[in-house]
């Protein structure tokens, strides 16, 4: 059983250490609200007193912390982890934090002789209790396989997402996607009311469509992934259909500004000569504007 400090009690953290505490490790632990801290100790872990007695002795130090200037403090501050932490041991920095930042970090900690990688979280603090994180680790394959035991106890998803820096890179980039859905299945769920529509019947349909189910896995694997851009349903139509929803928006005052936004892309998509392609051809098209050239997927 693996000796780790963990730092940062709070809706996240408090749970995970309680699994590692569950699956029999032994835990030093940390956080500014002694309550958090006595909660834990209370479990069975050792109460610390600041961030560098958490981590004496420790083979592992977890930060599960609001922000990256936190993270730092942690780590580097008066008080850090980095004045008593043993040669050689692991910090898994799991907060969701800039990836510049934590590629400083991970540099900082390397020239202390110190083992640095990031494994932040995907879904919630329900998540969290039930030990069923998705776990995205960033890491050398070794700190991957030294860690893994543990991360298994807080999650039931490990993805090795290849290599350091890059757990929180797609970390940020899954949350991009999933923050900015919410806010146009917001828009698409406030014109339905709007229409009268029931919300459970948008609920039921969209649940079996692209618009619930997303694109990576239903319109993109056998179209635009593969090459393929002939039309299965296509770019002219796609914006004709966006074109509808917007005028009706616009007739019952619902302000559809994502909408309005991606109708701009398949126009611009038409302008380049893509109005036939298949509507997944989008993703060539945004390529395009950001002037990247495709080498394939
Ligand atoms: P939280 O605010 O509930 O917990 C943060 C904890 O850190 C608090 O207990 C706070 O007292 C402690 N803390 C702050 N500064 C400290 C310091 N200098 N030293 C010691 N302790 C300190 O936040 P959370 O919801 O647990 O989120 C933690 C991280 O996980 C964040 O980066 C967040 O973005 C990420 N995350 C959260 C969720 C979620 O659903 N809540 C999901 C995935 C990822």
């Amino acid at each position: 059983m693996a000796k780790v400090a963990f730092i940062g009690l709070g809706q996240m953290g408090a749970p995970m250490a309680r699994n590692l505490l569950r699956h029999g490790h032994g835990l030093q632990v940390y956080d500014l609200n002694p309550q958090a801290v006595a909660s834990l100790a209370a479990d069975g872990a050792q109460a610390a007193a600041s961030p560098a007695d958490a981590a004496r002795g420790m083979e592992v130090v977890i930060t599960m912390l609001p922000d990256g200037q936190r993270v730092r403090e942690v780590l580097l501050g008066a008080q850090g982890v980095a004045g008593t932490l043993a040669p050689g041991a692991l910090v898994v920095e799991m907060s969701t934090i800039h990836p510049l930042e934590s590629d400083a970090l991970a540099q900082a900690m390397a020239e202390r002789g110190f083992s640095f990688m990031d494994a932040p979280v995907g879904r919630t603090s329900e998540h969290a209790v039930a030990g069923t994180l998705l776990i995205l680790a960033g890491g050398t394959p070794e700190q991957v396989s030294r860690a893994a035991p543990l991360l298994r106890c807080m999650g039931d998803t490990l993805v090795e997402a290849g290599g350091p820096g890059r757990g929180i890179r797609i970390k940020i980039v899954n949350n991009y996607m999933s923050i900015a859905l919410n806010a146009l299945s917001a828009e698409a769920a406030v014109l339905c009311e709007a229409l009268g529509l029931p919300l459970a019947t948008a609920l039921e349909v969209m649940g079996k469509t692209s618009a619930g189910r997303g694109h990576f896995t239903t319109s993109w694997p056998e179209k635009v992934l593969k090459g393929d851009l002939s039309p299965a349903f296509m770019i002219d139509l796609a914006h004709k259909d966006l074109g509808l929803a917007l005028d009706i928006g616009g007739q019952l005052r619902v302000p559809l500004p994502l909408g309005a936004a991606a109708r701009e892309l398949y126009s611009q998509a038409r302008a380049q000569g893509r109005g036939r392609q298949d509507w997944s051809a989008l993703l060539e098209q945004v390529r395009a504007a950001a002037g990247r050239d495709h080498h394939g997927v």
